[in-house]
């Protein structure tokens, strides 16, 4: 389905903005710089699908993609957050249109939490992840850039992470490891997001 039509369909900067429910939708999130365009354009091995999205300023909004024709499910690209130079009305708008969206959403079947491999978890991801569980929307975290660090910190990473989601009430016991620049974990994540919207 990966090799098939794949189309923007819209931006949502705000809920009225948002498509019809016509099919079931996966959704990545990720701290600003996770790597989360890049994923997403080798995910779906299209460059430019995702536009790298760490400018300061910029306007938050959810980006819709359709996949297949006729349409099978749709990849959702959230905000990305923690930009440490964010302006505080920026920050507030991000958590009203996610919150939204997560909550109001019955089509958003799991959402894909980015966490850079070199960093694990940080204070800025624990919004989201508390903002999920308390939507109870399903989610999964997958390691960016595992390129970038040894095996054994990868290890440790995972182990860490492993332990931080445990009492997560709406985590996904498996983490995915994933290298955009080397392709790595990418048919693992590709099953998960298939495995995602067709549950
Ligand atoms: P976004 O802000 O989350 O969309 O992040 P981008 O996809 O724009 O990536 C941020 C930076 O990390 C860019 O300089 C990318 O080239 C780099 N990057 C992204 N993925 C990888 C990866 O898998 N390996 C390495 N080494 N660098 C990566």
């Amino acid at each position: 389905v990966f090799a098939g039509p794949i189309a923007f369909l819209k931006s949502a900067p705000d809920l009225k903005f948002l498509p019809d429910m016509a099919v079931n939708e996966v959704a990545f999130a990720g701290r600003s710089n996770v790597g989360k365009s890049s994923l997403l354009n080798a995910l779906t091995n299209r460059n430019g699908l995702a536009r790298t999205s760490n400018t300061p300023g910029r306007t938050q909004e959810l980006n819709f993609f359709d996949v297949g024709d006729p349409l099978r499910f749709r990849l959702v690209d959230m905000p990305g957050y923690g930009y440490a130079k964010a302006p505080k009305d920026m920050v507030r708008k991000w958590r009203f249109l996610v919150n939204d969206y997560l909550r109001g959403r019955a089509k958003l079947k799991r959402t894909l939490v980015l966490i850079d491999s070199r960093h694990g978890i940080k204070d800025v991801d624990t919004d989201i992840l508390d903002m999920l569980d308390a939507a109870a929307v399903s989610y999964r975290i997958v390691l960016t850039k595992a390129d970038k660090v040894k095996a054994s910190h990868l290890a440790e990473v995972r182990h860490s992470v492993t332990e931080a989601i445990r009492k997560r009430p709406a985590a996904h016991p498996d983490i995915i490891a994933t290298s955009s620049e080397k392709g790595m974990g990418l048919p693992e994540l590709r099953a998960a997001v298939l495995e995602s919207v067709t549950q």
